[in-house]
């Protein structure tokens, strides 16, 4: 009857709301000390050119280990961050850890490193977010043309003076920008070409299935950023298939499992200082 369904729909919706809410609120309360308590951390992913397998980037991903929950995905506290303002202060501690490693990376190397850092909807829009930037390099010593700042489509195509006028100040003050999880999001290409843009980040799904569709998906965004004088950069490799997939594709760069997962500063060192560069030659041909 009508009035079953009613009732079962009803129970249905609050044993969800409930359960996702107090998580939510406890993440949240947690999330607001997570700071002081030092329970952030960040990992790095390293980035290879396809053509020679040098090291052409890393990219700083957020780890937290709260107290009371343990580890959460970033997937889940990130969104809580961003409903609640909690980006703002987290994603500043982000920047600056991030451009402190990037100049330690430096040194190790001895030479640049781009550190990309991923960089919330609500932080591009906070209205001193060059500043915050810009401070970060200052602090740090870093070069701005070390750090790239990962945006979404989403803030790409938010309101278009707006983004324009950020992404030139980015441009201005040396920083490099990429748009991640590319092709996933509804960018109009007018404006994408019009940005200041430096990389596509092709989002992993496509890697994920290996259909014809989603090859010839790839092999657009690669002939689509390299007209509009972009790199574009594959991410979710996680196989010498996917490596070969991309070389053939002429696609520039890649990050993914195929090389490590994202691993501590110490670990990083350790495996590039080794290893030197991601080993190409694997590839079986
Ligand atoms: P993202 O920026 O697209 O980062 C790439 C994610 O894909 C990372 O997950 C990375 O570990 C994963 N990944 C890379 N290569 C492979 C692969 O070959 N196979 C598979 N299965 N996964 C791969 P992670 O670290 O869990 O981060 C998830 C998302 O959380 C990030 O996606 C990003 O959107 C967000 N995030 C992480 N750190 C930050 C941060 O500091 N600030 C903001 N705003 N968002 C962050
Ligand atoms: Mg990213
Ligand atoms: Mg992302
Ligand atoms: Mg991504």
């Amino acid at each position: 009857s009508i009035k079953d369904s009613t009732h079962g729909s009803i129970q249905f919706y609050e044993k969800e709301m409930s359960t996702g809410s107090i998580r939510e609120m406890i993440i949240e309360n947690e999330l607001r000390h997570a700071i002081a308590k030092n329970e952030f951390t960040l990992v790095f992913h390293p980035q290879a050119c396809l053509e020679s397998g040098d090291l052409s980037g890393v990219e700083a991903l957020l780890r937290w280990k709260s107290s009371a929950l343990g580890m959460v995905s970033p997937f889940e506290f990130i969104e809580v961050a961003e409903k609640t303002g909690l980006i703002i202060p987290i994603g500043k501690w982000v920047i600056e850890q991030a451009c402190h490693y990037a100049l330690k990376l430096e040194r190790e190397l001895g030479r640049p490193v781009k550190m990309a850092v991923n960089l919330s909807p609500v932080q591009f829009v906070q209205p001193n977010l060059v500043e915050i930037i810009t401070n970060a390099l200052e602090e740090a010593g870093l070069n701005a043309s070390s750090l790239e700042l990962e945006i979404t489509e989403s803030v790409a195509m938010e309101d278009e003076a707006h983004v324009m006028e950020k992404l030139t100040a980015l441009r201005e003050l040396g920083v490099h920008v990429s748009i991640d999880d590319f092709g996933t999001g509804y960018s109009s290409l007018q404006y994408l070409s019009q940005y200041p843009i430096d990389k596509l980040k092709i989002d992993k799904s496509f890697l994920r299935v290996q259909t014809n569709t989603n090859q010839t998906i790839i092999k657009s965004i690669v002939s689509m950023g390299h007209n509009m004088g972009m790199k574009v950069i594959a991410e979710g490799v996680e196989s010498y298939d996917h490596v070969e997939l991309l070389r053939s594709l002429d696609c520039d760069e890649m990050q993914g499992f195929v090389w490590t997962k994202p691993l501590p500063f110490t670990e990083l060192i350790t495996k590039l200082t080794s290893e030197g560069r991601f080993p190409l030659d694997t590839v079986k041909n």
